[in-house]
């Protein structure tokens, strides 16, 4: 999968690069509107994330550019909480959805996986680790015959130890991951959740999925514990 970030915040599009690579997608990043638009145009690419504000050529110039000239690659624009542009202007301008800032990348990664499988361009991902198998696009959660209620941000974080089940995870690459990228709290909020899913995953099921490896972080048992 191709991906065109067109973001003129340096460090968005940095951390947007970092994660949409680990999730194997080949990243280009313009870090303006016009070189924005003629990299839409001279490559072909598979989704497109697109700011609004930006110097050169906004994001909704980019859209209707290339909405007028035939181009339907998916559009996800990224629109401000208290901007002057409201999110039914992306909408209207032929942008298929949007994200408002700030935005966890797990958030964005989901749109962006439902923009691809709507545009028929993508399959289906759901993660196993033994008899516990989540499916991002549906939300559900599911341990051997039972299924488990999990909020938006519990997922988020099972989701993300799910991509990386066998690996020591740090702190900080989960609130990274899960987090806005802007987030200052308590690194410990970490933990909070982590107690959240060993309560509903383990507990119940006499079983240890999640391991805490002192000093590093955590480890998700691909077996399912
Ligand atoms: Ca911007």
């Amino acid at each position: 999968m191709r991906v065109l970030i067109v973001e003129d915040e340096k460090k968005v599009a940095a951390a947007l690069r970092r994660g949409l690579e680990a999730e194997a997608f080949t990243v280009d990043v313009a870090l303006d509107g016009t070189e924005g638009l003629w990299m839409a145009t001279e490559h072909r690419y598979d989704v497109i994330v697109l700011d609004i504000m930006l110097p050169g050529l906004n994001g909704f110039k980019i859209c209707e550019n290339l909405r007028a000239s035939g181009d339907w690659t998916p559009i996800l624009m990224l629109t401000a909480k208290d901007g002057e542009y409201d999110q039914a202007e992306a909408l209207d301008t032929g942008a298929d959805d949007y994200l408002t800032k700030p935005f966890s990348f797990v958030v964005l990664l989901a749109r962006l996986r439902a923009l691809l499988r709507r545009s028929g361009r993508s399959e289906t991902v759901v993660y196993r680790a033994g008899d516990l198998t989540i499916d991002p696009a549906t939300r559900r959660c599911v341990r051997g015959d039972t299924e488990v209620e999990l909020t938006t941000r519990e997922f988020a974080v099972l989701e993300f130890l799910m991509r990386r089940a066998g690996d020591v995870v740090s702190k900080s690459e989960i609130l990274d991951n899960v987090w806005d990228f802007a987030f200052e709290g308590d690194p410990n909020i970490v933990e909070v959740y982590i107690r959240h899913l060993r309560k509903k995953l383990d507990d119940p099921f006499d079983r240890q999925l999640i391991q805490m490896i002192r000093g590093s972080g955590y480890r998700l048992d691909p077996d399912g514990g």
